[in-house]
């Protein structure tokens, strides 16, 4: 720029030629053309222009070298409603100006191009303070601008990928400190975000003891290889529950001046491990199913053998208190068969399904009832509504009912009540007709976390004595008649006790098999 600015024919703009230039023009050019920062002065009240080897790249070949000597106005007149204002503030006040990262998008490489300037004018004075002239001196940052903005849309990106995804995201370092964790993390620990930036929460409360170990070993595949591989542990969640999760790590780049970050992934194993408990009972219950066949079948045999033999010895000419006592043997062995049938069979095959009147099936059961309901001291209000008759599978529904109101008897305190009702009920919107059986008890009623387990295998509040098998067998059957069952209960207030609702409806599958098997019926 020294060469062409000695060579330009000054003589033709109105800075004349370079033998002619005062002192002050001749010191300011000489002192920015041996500046490699970048740098720009407007000379004069028509701004004729000059500038070094450091501003040359910015402006191209647009307007280098046609730059050089060429009037302000006509060399930017994109930009002229911009720092027009600015150079005459500067030319008439003297005041120095300031920008940064300021956006002034000027033409080059055949277009207007928006461009980032960090730049100051500031006045050239002669010897008795009269302002001449305005000097540049600036930095071009497009590149930082953009690459800062294109960092912050990326940081942005994984930001919300990060706080948005089902997985939880754990940012800690080696030593156990948490800096960071995702909403999804958060909410399955209930802590806060807070109490995480106050560093209130550490790895070390959120492990339980029994995971030091794999834990341990984590870190050191961390140290060795950069990365752990997912393993299986529990997390401690701020009320004290332990959460199965499953866990993988990774070390994050170095950041200098801090101790290197690990960021871990989680993924919640809640729902996983509940499933297989289940699928272990459900094994584990169709093992007793089995057992309890087989039981049924051996005790069946050895039963009706002393049936019949309590039949023949009856049959005898006996004194009375004998007969009297036959007859008793032949009734407790009436129940014990009865229970054979009923409680052990609940692995039976279901044969085809009939047509049948609940209440009927209900009389049947509370008949067998009358024992322990006279020894509990229980009434029985039956409020049977002349239903139609419903297609089911009668042995099941008999199961069903034996167990609601095997519970009912076991809710109830002697005194209390219990009310088998029976209704016909038709759905109002779509018209269809069903028969709503309802089995309400005076008892004890049960508690909210009770209500939500009670048709879980196994689950029972009786200890020993229970199985937790009754409702959940009931369920299976009544999903398969196609019936809903509901559940009231309430607790230690007037009116206490537990209904169970259960409506069956007639348009069911069951329904439709009842159809055919009725016309099979009428055409035989
Ligand atoms: P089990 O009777 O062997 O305990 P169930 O599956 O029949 O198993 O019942 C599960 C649990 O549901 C019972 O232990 C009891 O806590 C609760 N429950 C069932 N029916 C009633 C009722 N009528 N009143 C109060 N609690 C009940
Ligand atoms: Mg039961």
């Amino acid at each position: 720029m020294a060469e062409l600015t000695r060579r330009f024919d000054w003589s033709k703009t109105p800075v004349g030629p370079l033998d002619t230039w005062p002192d002050t023009l001749l010191t300011t050019v000489n002192l920015l053309l041996a500046t490699r920062h970048p740098m720009f002065l407007w000379w004069g009240p028509e701004l004729i222009q000059f500038y070094n080897d450091g501003y040359r790249p910015s402006i191209r070949e647009d307007k280098h070298p046609k730059a050089l000597g060429q009037r302000g106005m006509e060399c930017w007149p994109e930009i002229w409603h911009i720092i027009g204002p600015q150079i005459e503030a500067v030319m008439t006040k003297g005041e120095a100006t300031w920008h940064r990262n300021a956006l002034v998008p000027i033409h080059r490489n055949g277009k207007l191009e928006d461009v980032y300037w960090t730049y100051s004018y500031s006045p050239v004075r002669d010897r008795e303070g009269n302002i001449l002239g305005t000097l540049v001196t600036c930095s071009e940052t497009t590149e930082e601008v953009l690459g800062e903005r294109r960092l912050r849309q990326s940081e942005a990106r994984f930001r919300r990928l990060v706080e948005e995804a089902n997985v939880g995201f754990v940012i800690g370092d080696l030593a156990g400190n948490l800096t960071y964790l995702n909403p999804t993390m958060l909410n399955l620990l209930g802590y806060t975000a807070e109490e995480v930036d106050a560093g209130l929460v550490r790895w070390s409360d959120l492990t339980p003891a029994e995971y030091a170990e794999v834990d341990a070993r984590a870190v050191q595949e961390l140290r060795q290889f950069g990365v752990a591989q997912p393993y299986e542990k529990a997390y401690i969640a701020k009320d004290g529950r332990k959460i199965p999760l499953l866990v993988g790590a990774a070390m994050l780049a170095e950041t200098e001046g801090r101790s290197q970050e690990v960021a871990a992934f989680t993924a919640d194993l809640s729902e996983l491990k509940r499933a297989e408990s289940t699928l272990r009972q459900t094994e584990k219950l169709a093992v007793v199913g089995r057992l309890a066949s087989s039981i049924a079948h051996e005790i069946n045999n050895p039963l009706e053998a002393v049936t019949n033999l309590l039949y023949l010895i009856a049959s005898e000419d006996l004194p009375e208190t004998l007969t009297k006592y036959v007859r008793m043997a032949q009734q407790e062995l009436a129940r014990v068969a009865n229970i054979t049938t009923q409680t052990l069979r609940f692995h039976r095959q279901s044969t085809n399904p009939k047509t049948a009147s609940l209440s009927q099936i209900l009389d049947g059961v509370l008949t067998l009832f009358q024992g322990r309901l006279r020894n509990a001291d229980i009434i029985v209000d039956k409020q049977f509504g002349n239903a139609g008759p419903v297609m089911s599978y009668e042995g099941d529904l008999r199961q069903v009912f034996t167990n609601l109101l095997s519970n009912a008897i076991d809710a109830t305190p002697p005194g209390g009540k219990i009310i088998v009702r029976e209704r016909d009920v038709t759905d109002w919107r779509s018209g269809t007709r069903g028969v709503r059986v309802t089995i309400a008890d005076t008892g004890h009623g049960m508690s909210a976390e009770t209500r939500k387990m009670i048709f879980d295998p196994f689950f029972t509040t009786k200890g020993i004595t229970g199985t937790g098998l009754g409702l959940w067998v009931s369920a299976e059957i009544l999903n398969k008649h196609g019936a809903k069952i509901r559940v009231r209960s309430r607790r230690k207030q007037p009116g206490q006790g537990t209904v169970f609702s259960i409506l069956f409806r007639a348009d069911g599958v069951a329904a439709r098999e009842a159809l055919a098997d009725v016309a099979e019926k009428r055409s035989a």
